[in-house]
């Protein structure tokens, strides 16, 4: 096995054992980057890579490493969304407003990946100022699917999903409005998770929505996920929501079977509207289940089909005053002059327009509404709560689909989404992990959530499911 093939997990015993030095698998992953990018369809997943720095920091490592140090992600590479400062580095949010712009500060989360010891290797490509379910809205050009180069790979965490899901990168950051780690994780056949509201820090990330921000990871593991939270999450004092709940090792604890987990699969979610091979293939994943004993019931959410009304209201409400606050999205400080709004693309100006026009006063009863329904939303999973442990839905209605298929939809977040945006409306952990394939070979993803905090319940759950359906490992050859 090559190491652009190992988890986390593996890289760390390689390297634990000095059977692999950082240096190699720095070199085997930017071999892939830097092959990729030579093609006339790149999957486009990086928008800046450090081939020389990094180089020399892994060399670095493999000296801490020598003389015995042991943080858990030292020598392992990591990639980051383009919405994130790291001090020094430009940060782009895909989007011509922001040309030339460095940042100033470094995002929380990214300085516990550093303090952990990660190697941070490049920023990932994205969907502009994370607005966008297909990869396609970047100043940079559109992310590709990796298991079919003609597809999006879903988004805004295009080039993350994309990176990981490619062998480029075991793991990588994203951040998740709406869904944004969990759908491209489904469409990209990986693992994508986003813990509890307020678990990792949101510091130094740019704002979407602030209310429903959360920062995620995208990993080809669940164990390898877990590994990952497990440094990156915990209290901020820069973060106003951030919550000072003790972390656990998320990735202890994880084998065994299904035994005393209770499982909801709410009715709502699964009424129509999928694709046939999402609906049969998450249908044949759950038969694996309950073959193995699994207590899986029905649930109802009863509010699910006001989710996502609401959340394009609250949402556009908060995108729009993030892009008039000062600093705009806030982004900290600027050497090169602010934001130059006239650049930003139609994407973001619809949205922002949409928003302004919900908080309208005229119309104040259309945001109320909504922030009533929120909680309507939010009370019918504590109900849930009471009865089962972990709720199981597919994670995107639909696979990949071709590129450019989507370029006229009128809708302000387009409805790949639907199954996601509750849980952020709710600030609930969820995860999605592969559960089958198309016919066609696209991957189909099955989505966990749980109460707050129970991320280890999560992880646990998606563990043995992922062992029970063994799908097999997927790595694209790139030439
Ligand atoms: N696609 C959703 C939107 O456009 C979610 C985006 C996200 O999670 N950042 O709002």
């Amino acid at each position: 096995m090559q190491p652009y093939q190992m988890s986390i997990r593996e890289l760390r015993c390689r390297l634990d054992a000095r059977e692999l030095s950082a240096g190699e698998i720095f070199a085997a992953c930017m071999e892939r980057i830097l092959t990729d990018q030579a093609r006339q369809d790149s999957l486009n997943a990086f928008i800046e890579v450090w081939p020389e720095e990094a180089a020399r920091q892994a060399a670095e490592q493999d000296r801490r490493i020598a003389v015995g140090e042991a943080s858990p992600l030292l020598g392992i590479p990591l990639a980051y969304k383009d919405n994130l400062h790291l001090a020094g580095r430009g940060l782009s949010c895909a989007s011509r407003s922001m040309e030339g712009y460095r940042a100033r500060i470094t995002a929380g989360v990214l300085e516990k990946a550093i303090t952990a010891g990660a190697l941070l290797i490049g920023r990932t490509n994205l969907d502009e100022f994370a607005i966008g379910s297909t990869g396609e809205s970047s100043c940079f050009g559109a992310v590709r699917n990796p298991h079919d180069r003609a597809r999006v790979p879903g988004g805004s965490s295009s080039g993350s999903a994309a990176a990981v899901a490619a062998g480029m990168v075991p793991a990588a950051l994203g951040s998740d409005t709406g869904g944004s780690v969990r759908q491209p994780a489904s469409l990209c056949g990986i693992v994508g998770v986003k813990p509890t509201y307020g678990r990792i820090s949101r510091y130094g990330l740019v704002a979407g929505a602030s209310s429903m921000d959360h920062l995620g990871i995208l990993a080809r593991t669940v164990e390898d996920a877990a590994l990952v939270l497990t440094q990156l999450a915990g209290y901020d004092a820069r973060d106003g929501s951030s919550g000072r709940q003790a972390v656990p090792a998320y990735s202890e604890g994880l084998d065994g079977d299904l035994r005393g987990i209770r499982f909801g699969l709410p009715a709502e979610y699964f009424a129509d509207g999928m694709e046939p091979e999402v609906a049969s293939g998450l249908a044949a994943a759950i038969d694996v289940l309950r073959r193995e004993g699994a207590d899986i019931r029905e649930i109802h959410l009863p509010h699910f089909g006001s989710a996502l009304s609401v959340y394009a209201i609250i949402a556009g409400a908060e995108t729009g005053a993030a892009c008039m606050g000062k600093p705009p999205f806030g982004i900290e400080g600027t050497d090169n002059g602010d934001l130059n709004a006239e650049r930003l693309g139609a994407g973001v100006r619809k949205r922002v327009a949409f928003g302004i026009r919900m908080r309208d006063p005229a119309y104040p009863d259309i945001y109320r509404q909504a922030e009533k329904l929120r909680w309507s939303i939010t009370q019918d999973f504590d109900e849930a709560f009471r009865q089962i442990d972990v709720i199981l839905t597919p994670t995107s209605p639909v696979c990949a689909f071709p590129l450019r298929a989507k370029e006229d939809d009128p809708l302000p977040p387009y409805p790949a989404d639907v199954f996601t945006l509750s849980a952020n409306l709710a600030g609930l952990p969820a995860l999605s992990l592969p559960c089958a394939y198309s016919r066609g070979g696209l991957p189909v993803g099955m989505q966990l959530i749980t109460a707050p905090y129970a991320e280890h319940l999560l992880f646990r759950a998606a563990h043995r499911i992922e062992r029970l359906l063994a799908l097999p490992a997927w790595i694209p050859v790139i030439t």
